[in-house]
């Protein structure tokens, strides 16, 4: 849509472009403003028949990103301490970064180098196929993620019951009767491994039809406060888990012939979980037997019922055993690939055989050197980085390559990692900012922002509560000297004499002839073969990417309700049956068994959650005015009888101490908090080249963690023993009240 408006006496040649937000899974359609070549504005896109409509502030707030001057738009080479970049060419970083890592790998071989992937390029179809594509043209098995500090354990858990995690089930939301959603907070963070920016209303319309949904969570979040809310204390949601089902299981109401027929291991899960009545449990997790025996009821008498959990139940202690005991609630109540149930979408492109191409949909394929962490869909965890780079020995990681990510801030034992990064030959990271982490890199290459670039959900495809196509066009061109991550990656290998960073050496030879495949030509192709696809004008009606772009420049969804194929077209296992009592499974159950309740000594007596603000987006937000005006604050959400115990008034400068170190912040104090959990928004405490995030303070609870969960190589973020003192000493000012000390 081109038009010409009048601004203050000049013709300033004006477009409003159709595209999406990559900021989070709901993928919301937007309308760009751009005005003269800049973007100008973001506003909801009422055509989009995805998101009708809706949007919220963050995907508003991306024309301050775009626009942001603290942006890195020219190659940037590092020319003393951390943080001390001078502008370079193209040219000049490429060769020498070529140089460098081509030399590492030919002299002390390919898994000496590591490819290292954040959230935000997971969100560009190029940017997440290119940066797997680069481990696999090295030919270094050591690629890292920050799944470990989201959902590695889901993907641990769906991987041994199901046989696969290539293609992972979702909650069919919009037929269910009972909802039980734990430790996720969807009014706000919108569904994640699923993607619909409607759950608030999907939500609402299950009460409407005359059903339930119960919301357990330590904090009465935006989501508790409008459903059933159960507060618990923080870390034991496994106990509560094992409570709904001994009563599932005690009372009989579980789907007999659905168990016979599907799984093995009943018989011995029936044993175990007699040790778990609501009775037991009712002191550790808060929950009274009562509330918990009228849930598990509800959820194995509704006609259709699902349990739904997300990032506060993947971070605990036992995230694996918790996705494990969500699963066998819908399993063992028959509500599985079932209206209503927890269901595997239809997808119209095949990406789940894609993902298993190429090894990204693995679980304990690849272990980490030092501590033996399994990879989670292709990923190690983060947490392992500075013992892997400190390390000597065979596979001691010397060179990186970080795409879009910032774990010195997201990850455990931030200072650790800022540490080893300075030990490292040779560390490149392609970014839109210089953040906390890769200011210690010897290079910093600029990356388009999401605007700046031809793009598809693709990635997503097979997780839609209404299945959907969507492609959007550049919306602008990039500024300065940017490039999207690919053409970077494919640089970079093609210096260090690899052909191109594609996967396979056929098409790496293809690349060297100017044959490469490009992102979109990929997208394309996988549009055209898929099930929605025009089959190259073999099916009439059928979409490719051009027809996409030209007649559904919005989206187009392609059912309103999820088609369900039978469910043995989805259990992988060897034997075809979902094996309840897996080793792993048992083991976790074994280690809950001798723990000693939710951990933490006398000198811990409170439980602290991490939780998400509706302004943050993990810590690459914080730059914008909009988002972090001059009078917001980093503080712990703390009820008022624990903060009557710790002398703790609203406003106070605490101390929050855990066994990995200790920060310190203001504290608010709530009812909307369970006695003895504190919760803190996680991703902030800057010192980077945003200057506005820097002086927003703050500091990171992930600083905290002090533990691994062993099965899937998660990070332990939620349900930390700690103690909060308040500290004699006024508020300073913003930007220093909230400052990380020394690990004790
Ligand atoms: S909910 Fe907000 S951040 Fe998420 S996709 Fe929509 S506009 Fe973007």
């Amino acid at each position: 849509m081109y038009s010409c408006v009048r601004q203050r006496g000049a013709t300033v040649p004006t477009k409003e472009v159709p595209t999406f937000c990559r900021i989070c899974e709901a993928l919301c359609g937007l309308i760009a403003t751009v005005e003269d070549g800049r973007l100008t504005g973001l506003r909801a896109d009422q055509d989009d028949p995805h998101s009708k409509g809706f949007c919220c502030v963050k995907g508003l707030s991306m024309t301050q990103i775009v626009n942001d001057p603290s942006r890195v738009t020219t190659p940037l080479k590092r020319i003393g301490g951390p943080g001390e970049f001078a502008p370079v060419s193209w040219a000049e970083a490429i060769e020498d970064i070529g140089a460098r890592l081509k030399s590492l790998r030919s002299e002390s071989g390919p898994r000496s180098i590591a490819v290292h992937e954040g959230n935000p390029p997971y969100f560009s179809f190029g940017a997440a196929m290119w940066g797997k594509t680069m481990t696999m043209a090295i030919g270094t098995p050591w690629f890292y993620g920050v799944n470990s500090e989201d959902g590695a354990s889901r993907v641990a858990a769906f991987k041994l019951l199901y046989g696969h995690c290539a293609h992972m089930p979702i909650p069919d939301i919009r037929r269910t009767q009972a909802l039980l959603v734990i430790g996720a907070n969807p009014l706000v963070s919108k569904g994640s491994f699923l993607h619909d920016p409607h759950m608030r209303q999907h939500m609402e319309e299950i009460v409407e039809r005359g059903g339930r949904v119960f919301v357990v969570d330590p904090r009465r979040t935006a989501t508790a406060e409008l459903f059933e809310h159960l507060p618990i204390r923080a870390g034991t949601d496994a106990w509560f888990l094992l409570s709904v089902l001994n009563v599932i299981v005690a009372r009989r109401l579980y789907a007999q012939e659905f168990v016979e027929q599907w799984t093995t291991g009943f018989e011995e899960w029936a044993e175990e979980l007699a040790a778990f009545p609501p009775e037991a449990t009712e002191s550790l997790t808060g929950i009274p037997a009562a509330r918990v025996e009228e849930v598990a009821e509800y959820l194995a008498t509704a006609r259709a019922a699902v349990v739904y959990g997300r990032t506060g139940t993947c971070t605990q202690r036992f995230g694996t055993l918790n996705n494990v005991l969500q699963d066998f609630i819908n399993i063992l109540t028959g509500n599985l690939q079932r209206e209503g149930g927890m269901v595997w979408a239809w997808s119209p492109v095949a990406m789940g055989p894609i993902a298993e191409a190429m090894k990204l949909a693995t679980f304990d394929k690849v272990r980490t050197r030092v501590r033996g962490l399994p990879d989670t869909y292709g990923f190690l965890p983060s947490s392992a980085l500075p013992e892997e780079i400190q390390t000597p020995g065979d596979g001691q990681i010397r060179g990186i390559v970080m795409i879009g990510s910032n774990p010195v801030i997201t990850g455990p034992a931030g200072n650790k990692l800022a540490e080893a990064l300075e030990e490292l030959d040779t560390f490149v990271a392609l970014d839109i900012y210089v953040n906390e982490t890769n200011r210690h890199a010897h290079y910093i290459l600029p990356t388009t922002s999401m605007y700046e670039r031809e793009d598809t959900q693709l990635q997503f495809s097979n997780r839609y509560v209404r299945p959907a196509l969507r492609a959007t066009q550049k919306v602008v061109e990039p500024p300065g000297e940017c490039r999207e991550e690919s053409v970077i990656l494919n640089d970079i290998a093609r210096a260090m004499g690899l052909g191109s960073a594609h996967p396979y050496a056929i098409q790496r030879l293809l690349a060297r002839v100017g044959l490469g495949m490009t992102p979109m030509g990929m997208a394309n192709l996988l549009i055209r073969t898929g099930k929605a696809g025009d089959l190259f004008g073999l099916r009439r009606g059928g979409w490719s990417l051009k027809k996409l772009n030209e007649r559904a420049p919005h989206g187009v969804v392609l059912h309103e309700y999820l088609p369900l194929a039978p469910l043995k077209k989805f259990i992988k296992t060897p034997d075809k049956k979902i094996p309840l009592a897996h080793p792993t499974f048992m083991g976790e159950l074994e280690r809950l068994k001798q723990a000693d309740g939710d951990g933490g000594g006398s000198g811990y007596p409170l439980r602290m959650v991490g939780m998400r603000e509706m302004t943050s987006h993990n810590s690459w937000m914080h730059n914008s005015a909009r988002l972090m005006p001059a009078t917001r604050e980093h503080a712990i959400r703390i009820h008022p009888v624990d903060a009557e115990t710790v002398g703790v008034r609203n406003g106070d400068v605490v101390r929050v101490t855990s066994d990995g170190g200790a920060v310190e912040t203001k504290a608010l104090v709530t009812d909307e908090m369970t006695p003895g959990t504190i919760a803190m928004p996680h991703g902030w405490g800057h010192r980077g080249g945003w200057q506005r995030a820097n002086a927003a303070g703050g500091a990171t609870s992930n600083t905290l963690s002090t533990e691994v969960e062993n099965a899937s190589g998660s990070t332990v973020l939620n349900g930390i023993p700690v103690r909060v003192e308040r500290l004699d000493r006024a508020a300073g000012a913003r930007g220093q009240q909230s400052i990380e000390v020394a690990v004790p």
